[in-house]
């Protein structure tokens, strides 16, 4: 009785394996969660006081269904300032995350017979929305031994007469990899030259730890804007994932397309998350830098230890909060291993088969710094019980 374009679609498995790991801890069991991708800092509380305050104003009737104008007009400072293009406000649409702003996206945007390109590793939701939008998306394979990074030759070799549209996602869910001016522009002249939409999903634009930086396609190429949907939000940046509020950015008729989507869906995002991301946006920007501090650390913590692993190989991400380590040398796909961690070492990740990379694991170190040492006292226990040897077969 399904409909046809859900063959194939489950839930997300990062989230279904966070659902797992909070319900373990809830039980009282000692585990050291490295699933959510969220930080573990509290929402700052400049922002929680302005939802109070909207509570109390009475702020808590529907609103303009794109979002409230103050909100529009700060997002398009905020994306303009850091990137340089000039977003009217017109041109942003306030959604229920961003995940809600690319579902809208390729909802408005694409139909049966189009391809989509997405790199992989991907972030697990990318096929799905492409799917649930009845077009088909098409994987193109980046390699370790480049960082991971985007190969615009790769992508021309899987272009067709069909292909729609290109999913770009930097820093990366999960490899943490950050595209450099050199490929964003490349991918650009291709995109231009093809007349490719691309979707440009920079969600963890803030997280990117020195020396290197984010930038965004937008930069490389600011004529792209014509052809592109920015996607970012608070949701990372400012923890704020259970707040709900994300936005795209592109070409008037775009946003007005995806806007009717919405108003036939969801309507308006909630008008008190709407406020707090106006006190986010507006206020002191002064938490990202204490959050991005916080997460270079950790990320070094987590990135050593786990090298230190026999069988594991694990790069230093540039940017996100996610080490995305390879586990063959254990000898099991990840799905095995991370079923292993999690039973005999309470140590629960998200393994990569559901990011389209079988043989790598993926731990969040937006986590503190207690699981971390925890989790990787358990895994370093866990190896040296097996005498550092592969994982018994299942
Ligand atoms: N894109 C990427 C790459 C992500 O990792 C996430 C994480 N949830 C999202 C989009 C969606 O963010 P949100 O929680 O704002 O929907
Ligand atoms: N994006 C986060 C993650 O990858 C949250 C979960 C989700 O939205 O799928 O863990």
């Amino acid at each position: 009785m399904l409909a046809d374009r859900l063959r194939g679609i489950e839930g997300s498995p990062t989230l279904v394996l966070a659902a797992k790991a909070k319900a373990l801890a809830k039980a009282g069991k000692p585990v050291a969660d490295f699933t959510a991708g969220e930080p573990d800092v509290p929402t700052p509380a400049h922002v929680k006081r302005a939802a109070i305050e909207a509570i109390e104003a009475n702020r808590t009737y529907y609103t303009p269904v794109a979002g409230i104008p103050e909100l529009r007009e700060a997002a398009a400072r905020h994306l303009n300032q850091a990137r340089g293009t000039r977003y009217e406000p017109s041109q942003l649409l306030v959604s229920d995350g961003a995940k809600h702003s690319l579902y809208n996206a390729f909802q408005a945007l694409c139909q049966a017979g189009d391809e989509v390109l997405v790199f992989s590793p991907y972030w697990v939701s990318y096929p799905p929305l492409v799917q649930l939008a009845s077009a088909k998306p098409v994987i193109v394979a980046t390699r370790e031994e480049d960082g991971f990074l985007p190969d615009p030759a790769a992508v021309r070799q899987a272009l067709t007469a069909r292909t729609k549209a290109l999913v770009l996602n930097s820093p990366s869910n999960p490899t943490g990899a950050v595209i450099d001016e050199g490929r964003l522009k490349a991918l650009a002249a291709l995109a231009l030259e093809r007349n490719l939409m691309v979707i440009t999903d920079e969600i963890y634009d803030a997280l990117v730890y020195p020396p290197a930086a984010h930038r965004s396609i937008l930069q490389a190429s600011p004529e792209l804007a014509k052809q592109t949907v920015l996607v970012a939000g608070v949701s990372k940046t400012y923890s704020m994932t259970g707040w709900r509020i994300g936005f795209a950015a592109g070409p008037k008729e775009w946003i007005e397309a995806m806007t009717n989507v919405q108003s036939h869906s969801t309507s308006n995002p909630a008008s008190i998350s709407q406020h707090a991301a106006l006190a986010a946006l507006t206020g002191d920007q002064g938490c990202v830098a204490d959050m991005r501090r916080q997460f270079e650390q950790r990320r070094n913590r987590l990135v050593e230890g786990l090298s230190r692993l026999p069988g594991l190989r694990c790069q230093k991400p540039d940017g996100a909060f996610y080490a995305w380590c390879n586990v063959s040398g254990l000898g099991q796909p990840a799905g095995a291993i991370a079923a292993q961690w999690l039973e005999d070492a309470l140590v629960a990740t998200v393994p990569g088969e559901g990011f389209g990379a079988p043989q790598h694991i993926r731990f969040s170190f937006a986590a503190s710094g207690e699981t971390i040492e925890r989790g990787l006292r358990a895994l370093g226990a866990w190896s040296a019980k097996r005498g550092g040897k592969a994982c018994r077969t299942a």
